[in-house]
């Protein structure tokens, strides 16, 4: 079976094609500045191995289906063409948000897109283009299952007294507003892969999974479920990311408008896009935050400790939520790679029986590993996530 995994965003399209006999990845694309003078496409067939073959493409592409229509093309026409148009079995998608309707992966049938075009004010920065790419992937692969897997289904075990914020109730009635979370597909990803490197069921686990990367989120899974998550209505809350706030106290939105007279659009987007990280140090890339601290600027320390201190204090909160933690995941851009952040997140932690080993958190791997001490109560684990292959799997599950 062969897998084509879009994720459309506003103005780009990131795709694999999944050979799901061995996992193997036939084709990764990247469509970027859509809708711009001048757009691209970045193609490589084969990736990594000695058969690898990079395609790249400028000129303008006026529309998602236009880039998407191109990127088939690569894939299915001409010299590097991998696989015929009518090889592809599945088209899976990643859609940031569900709501509470959908809380497993679908199949697309007609009927579905009055409630699936609901879930576009849950997610406006990111469901409108997610769907926009099923929609053209409807058009394009007439009769092909086009499977939807939603970033937020994996929260969808999280109990009310965890989802519900202390709002008026007709709130969470009428306007759906609760913690829906994000991430989800990688959570659910990397808690499975720790339960099988650990050779044990996720259902008797109880983990805490750590998702760093430009946006960054964590979870509580009890049982192999998710308990509880950092992120909550919006990908706004919770840990510090590159650009995004992450907890504020909501009452700092009065108090900006009233002290800088700014508007409720203008503060989202200090919130969004000129916080976090950026804010503090001016920098949203962790590589570039270590090379300042490297040189003693003070504020890249800064950011770094808030950083590390915030999600520091949410493992503290996560262990109250389980109870019995067996592991603690990092995954994504920083949490793969980023062996400082790791040591200081954990640091002051060994006394709950978490220890990591400094060697083992030094390798430089694209590898899962473990790099908690032997006599570390609570294993702490990198692996690396991939979410593609986990929308594949999905797809395949479902239409099987
Ligand atoms: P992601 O959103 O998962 O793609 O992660 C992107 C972020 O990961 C970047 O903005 C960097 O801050 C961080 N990152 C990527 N590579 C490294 C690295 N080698 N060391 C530290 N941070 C990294």
């Amino acid at each position: 079976m062969k897998v084509l995994v879009i994720n459309s965003g506003s103005s780009s399209i990131k795709y694999q094609l999944i050979d799901m006999s061995d996992e193997s990845v036939m084709v990764t694309g990247l469509v970027e500045r859509i809708g711009e003078d001048m757009g691209s496409l970045t193609s490589k067939t084969f990736p990594g191995t000695d058969r690898e073959v990079k395609t790249e493409i400028e000129k303008p592409i006026p529309t998602h289906g236009v880039g998407l229509e191109m990127s088939i093309d690569l894939i299915c026409k001409g010299e590097n063409a991998v696989c015929a148009m009518d090889e592809i079995d599945v088209v899976g998608h990643r859609v940031v948000a569900g709501g509470e309707k959908f809380n497993v992966p679908v199949v697309i049938t007609e009927d579905m897109w009055p409630d699936l075009t609901e879930t576009e004010r849950l997610a406006p920065l990111h469901n409108p283009a997610n769907l926009g790419g099923a929609k053209d992937a409807t058009k394009l692969f007439p009769g092909v299952p086009q499977v939807l897997v939603f970033d937020t289904a994996f929260h969808q075990t999280i109990p009310p007294h965890a989802f519900m914020y202390a709002l008026p109730y007709e709130y969470y009635e009428e306007d759906h507003i609760r913690r829906y979370g994000a991430h989800g597909t990688s959570h659910k990803y990397v808690a499975n892969e720790c339960a099988r490197l650990m050779g044990k069921p996720v259902e008797e686990m109880n983990l805490i999974t750590i998702h760093m990367g430009n946006g960054a989120s964590m979870s509580a899974v009890k049982n192999g479920l998710c308990a509880d998550t950092s992120m909550g209505l919006t990908p706004l809350e919770g840990l510090v990311m590159g650009t995004r706030s992450g907890d504020v106290d909501p009452a700092v939105h009065n108090y900006l408008a009233v002290n800088r007279g700014l508007d409720i659009a203008a503060i989202d987007n200090i919130l969004h896009k000129e916080s976090g990280l950026k804010g503090l140090c001016g920098m949203n890339d962790m590589r570039d935050i270590h090379a300042a601290v490297e040189k003693g600027d003070e504020r890249a320390k800064l950011a770094l400790n808030v950083q590390t201190y915030r999600t520091r204090k949410y493992i503290g909160s996560y262990m109250a939520v389980l109870g019995r933690v067996d592991a603690i995941v990092f995954t994504a851009g920083i949490g793969e790679n980023d062996d400082i952040v790791r040591a200081e997140t954990i640091e002051g932690l060994e006394p709950f029986g978490m220890k990591i080993d400094p060697e083992a958190n030094g390798i430089r791997s694209k590898e899962a590993r473990r790099i908690s001490t032997a006599d570390s109560d609570v294993a702490i684990w990198v692996i690396p996530t991939n979410e593609e292959l986990a929308i594949a799997r999905e797809a395949v599950a479902l239409i099987k």
